[in-house]
């Protein structure tokens, strides 16, 4: 799950993090006050969305006046903000954080992420923070600094003194380092956190450390005992479809291909994906209905493809190993009746009653192909859905 920044910097600030000061504002209506309220004659008004790369897209407007800001306010709200981390559709702007001006010295990065190679909590730092700290992992990765934590131990403050030196801190900051770093480490931790950034962390001409971005991903499996992270949740900012799906236990991504895909298990839908980019189509989504599959759940997914809106056509790979595939196959055949289908579809059923499922398919008279093998589903499918959109 994903949280905006005011609400890392709101986490941030209950671990000793320093954030400027900042108002959130949801109207209009709020701007001016806001600036008076923050005081100083330099605002920077943010769009609150899920996604980093705001300020590539337009989505960061530094003010000198009031008058300014009120203008970007104006600009944002209402409006979806594309970035180079967002689709082509964008995020919905609802709300924006006015602050407070910095006077930036620094612009250092600091995150902490679980390294799957070395199976550790990793902290990786860079003096080369900012807007485009993504370019440096590729290109010089020997600037970023990298060191995991023992995962028998804990962060100690010795070891955020050796990476604060390594950032070239003056021993004032250098303090300001270690209990941010081990505040960072502290909601890692409590809240089951998967990625935690400071991008950039700036040193400021005052003497100060300060967040002035923060992002923090939280691991799903493990929200249900983080009421409290839970409730920061933003379904505004999520695909309305991929919710849809999963209150229905289905797993759904939106993909930009022709080709609706329904398959059961995970794999199985990675390698229909394959396979039917290995025969010149490409797949509109992504879509694993699970192993219990049921004669509802296949209507909701079919419902789903359907308002995919470049979908051309449809490939059912279904393997039935806990499910019978008679079962499957009156189950597409009511969903067919119900939810009604105008895209050619192919359907490849495989394992338990595979032949009995097949025949039912084959006996109704609904407009669909059936095929035994997947290579031959693929390939048909492809050239259906070519036909359609011609
Ligand atoms: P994003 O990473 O989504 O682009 P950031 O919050 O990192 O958004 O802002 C982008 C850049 O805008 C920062 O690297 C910084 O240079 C500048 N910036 C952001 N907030 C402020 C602020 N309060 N004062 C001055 N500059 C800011
Ligand atoms: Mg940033």
């Amino acid at each position: 799950m994903h949280i905006h920044e005011y609400q890392a910097k709101g986490l941030f600030r209950q671990s000793n993090i320093k954030t400027p000061e900042a108002i959130l504002i949801s109207t209009m209506a709020e701007a001016s006050k806001a600036c008076a309220d923050l005081g100083g004659d330099i605002w920077v008004v943010k769009a609150q969305v899920h996604a980093g790369g705001r300020g590539k897209g337009g989505g960061v407007i530094l003010c000198r006046s009031i008058e300014e800001v009120e203008t970007a306010c104006n600009q944002l709200f209402g409006t979806r903000l594309i970035t180079p981390q967002t689709d082509n559709k964008g995020l919905p702007i609802s709300q924006l954080l006015i602050e407070g001006g910095q006077n930036i010295e620094r612009e250092l990065y600091l995150g902490l992420l679980v390294d799957r190679q070395t199976q550790k909590i990793t902290i990786l730092a860079s003096t080369e923070g900012g807007m485009d700290i993504e370019k440096v992992a590729s290109e010089t990765p020997d600037k970023i600094i990298k060191f995991g934590v023992d995962p028998l131990g804990t962060l100690k403050s010795d070891d955020c003194a050796l990476i604060a030196h390594q950032l070239d801190l003056k021993a004032s900051l250098a303090d300001q380092f270690v209990t941010t770093l081990m505040g960072l480490y502290d909601i890692f931790i409590s809240k089951d956190v998967s990625l935690i950034e400071i991008n950039p962390l700036i040193t400021t001409t005052d003497n100060n450390l300060i967040a002035l971005d923060g992002k923090i991903d939280f691991d799903d499996n493990a929200l249900y005992r983080h009421e409290d992270i839970l409730a920061l949740r933003d379904t505004s900012q999520e695909d309305q479809k991929e919710n849809e799906a999963s209150e229905h236990q289905l797993n759904y991504i939106s993909l930009d291909g022709t080709i609706g895909c329904m398959v059961n298990g995970a794999g199985l839908a990675m390698a229909t994906m394959d396979l039917i980019e290995h025969h010149g189509g490409s797949p509109a989504n992504f879509l694993d209905v699970g192993g219990g599959t049921t004669a509802e759940r296949v209507a909701k997914a079919f419902e789903l493809i359907q308002t995919e809106k470049n979908v051309a056509g449809i490939l059912v790979n279904i393997f039935g190993g806990i499910v019978r595939c008679d079962l499957i196959a009156q189950g597409i055949l009511q969903a067919i009746e119900n939810v009604g289908l105008n895209l050619p579809i192919v359907i490849r059923l495989e394992g338990t009653n595979a032949a009995a499922g097949l025949k039912l398919l084959d006996d109704s008279n609904a407009d669909i192909h059936t095929e035994a093998d997947l290579t031959q589903a693929a390939i048909k499918i492809v050239a259906l859905s070519k036909e359609a959109s011609a």
